[in-house]
């Protein structure tokens, strides 16, 4: 199931939303007195995350590349620890 990232135009609040791909985007905010449009961010695997973790992986590769080679599928696909949803255990 893919995420997205939305956020507002408005009030720049940013949320993320699990979806399908046959959805219809969301535009409006989820803000209680905003009736601001949010935009989804090409963010899920990509850009937006992979901004804020580039350097960790970076680092991480140089230092224990060859250790962890194998672990880094799982840590490419950090959970985020935010998420209000409780993380599923399947699979
Ligand atoms: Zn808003």
């Amino acid at each position: 199931m893919p995420n997205y990232d939305y956020e507002c135009q408005k009030c720049h609040h940013r949320y993320e939303v699990f979806q399908s791909m046959n959805d219809a985007k969301l535009t409006d905010c989820p803000v209680a007195g905003c009736d601001g449009q949010v935009k989804r961010l090409l963010g899920t695997g990509g850009g937006i995350i992979f901004k804020g973790a580039g350097f960790y992986q970076t680092d991480y590769r140089s230092s224990s590349y060859q250790a962890g080679a194998k672990a880094e599928g799982a840590a490419s696909a950090p959970a985020p620890a935010a998420a209000p949803a409780p993380a599923k255990s399947s699979d």
